[in-house]
């Protein structure tokens, strides 16, 4: 099974083709948004390091990301990353101990991006993701699944999503030159439905 790298701006949707890909073909799927918001919620440590970067729409220290990745997956095969690498450090320290076979790269442009996360809404008990505009809860501010309670990710407000472009921008968007280099890159046009972008996607990994 293919190690996949899912590049793309923030609100690019790669949480949700990514957790669709999960379904459909069983990967091991490694967020580093996810793993760093549980540290968060859970106050460790590396929580309280993390949190203030977050909120401010900054990266998290490249150091500090490859340990946490590196835990997670050394030499596992079959592993979707999901907003990681995020710098073309993390990626040379990503090859150090496991291989990239495909990397995706989601192409939105701003103000799709920006008109996105500020529809996007996370219920705070398990997760799922919603948005206001194009998929709205059955209840306002409800749940379909767990009836937990949606809320606006702190750093999805205007400002913080401002910074977090030109972050991408500055940090990530190298990467792009980066793998294309490698001959790994695929390009996968995400201004459109999910399910479309799912399809094209697994069509990519096919
Ligand atoms: P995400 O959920 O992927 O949008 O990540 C939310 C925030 O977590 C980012 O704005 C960063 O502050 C931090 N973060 C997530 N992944 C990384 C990464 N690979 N490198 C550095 N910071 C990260």
């Amino acid at each position: 099974m293919k190690n996949v790298v899912l590049l793309g701006p923030p609100g690019a949707g790669k949480g949700t083709v990514a957790s669709r890909l999960v379904q459909a073909f069983g990967f091991l799927h490694v967020s580093t948004g996810d793993m760093l918001r549980e540290e968060v919620a859970k106050g460790t440590p590396l929580g309280e390091l993390a949190r203030g970067y977050m909120a401010r729409g900054e990266l998290v220290p490249d150091e500090v990301i490859l340990s946490l990745v590196q835990q997670r997956v050394d030499a596992q095969k079959g592993v979707l990353f999901d907003g990681f690498p995020r710098t073309v450090a993390q990626a040379e320290g990503l090859e150090r101990f496991t291989t990239v076979d495909v990397v995706v790269f989601l192409e939105v442009d701003r103000e799709e991006v920006v008109r996105r996360l500020s529809s996007r809404r996370i219920c705070e008990k398990c997760g799922a993701v919603y948005n206001l505009v194009t998929q709205p809860p059955k209840e306002p501010g409800k749940c379909d699944r767990c009836g937990g309670a949606l809320l606006q990710r702190e750093d999805d407000k205007p400002e913080v999503v401002a910074r977090r472009f030109e972050v991408y921008m500055r940090d990530s968007a190298p990467l792009v030159a980066y793998y294309e280099g490698r001959g790994l890159l695929r390009r996968v046009r995400a201004d459109r439905a999910p399910e479309e972008v799912f399809r094209a996607v697994a069509e990519v990994l096919r």
